[in-house]
């Protein structure tokens, strides 16, 4: 059975609380990054280089899919190259995609037919999906520097979803990120496969991540994963 953790309710002071400086680029441009967004420099160089290389790929920063008054939130780490990176929709287009939507299919979460295409006509049900990071980092390591800017991004995010009630976050990276983002102490919510924490009425949900590594080396199994909808699926049911 599950533990779940209860923190003191506090949900809007938590992200009042988390609230940093709000980059100049953020207030421009609603809550999602340009496409040409220049805030980490490593990023931006990176990108560049994969759009002289890919000229029809998406390469840059891939906004949220899904409503914002969805109830779920899932948070990844952040696009895979070929991914989302190259299709401009989170988690389309690789392995990782493949296991996230059709696990959402069968849980009520998606309608329509996962084609690894951003025009497949998939649509999310009360459920977002977003990521830690926006611009894809070579060998998928963000640098911590990376992570504490895009968070800028990811608060704005989740302070647009009014009726938001849970968060699913897919490895340690979008875990912490995703604490720092809403004010809390990383005590307050440790990283653990299969983890839950009660913030007010905010539940928050922990996995590994749903990439092709952690499976093929059954950090995470199918089973694992789908568990973890399992439980959002129900809370948000009760
Ligand atoms: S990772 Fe985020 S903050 Fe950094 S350049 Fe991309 S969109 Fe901007």
């Amino acid at each position: 059975m599950t533990k779940v953790s209860t923190t003191e309710s506090r949900t809007k002071e938590s992200r009042r609380l988390g609230a940093g400086p709000v980059p100049a680029v953020l207030r421009r441009s609603s809550i999602e990054p340009p496409h040409d967004c220049p805030l980490c420099s490593r990023l931006a160089a990176f990108r560049e280089t994969n759009r002289q290389q890919h000229p029809h790929w998406f390469n840059g920063p891939v906004s949220s899919f899904g409503a914002a008054d969805a109830r779920l939130l899932i948070v990844g780490l952040a696009p895979g190259l070929q991914g989302a990176n190259r299709t401009g929709r989170p988690f389309t287009g690789d392995f990782a995609g493949d296991l996230l939507y059709q696990t959402l299919s069968d849980f009520g979460f998606a309608q329509g037919r996962y084609d690894a295409r951003p025009d497949d006509g998939l649509i999310l049900t009360d459920c977002r999906i977003s990521n830690a990071v926006r611009c894809v980092p070579p060998q998928n390591k963000p640098l911590p520097a990376e992570i504490n800017t895009c968070r800028a991004f990811l608060r704005a995010s989740i302070d647009e979803m009014p009726a938001l009630r849970a968060i699913v976050m897919l490895g340690r990276v979008s875990h912490d990120s995703t604490i720092k983002a809403l004010g809390l102490r990383a005590a307050q919510a440790p990283f653990a496969h299969g983890a839950e924490t009660q913030i007010g009425r905010l539940r928050l949900f922990d996995s590994y991540h749903c990439s092709r590594y952690n499976t093929n080396t059954r950090v995470l199994t199918t089973e694992m994963f789908r568990s973890v909808f399992a439980s959002a699926r129900q809370y948000l049911d009760a």
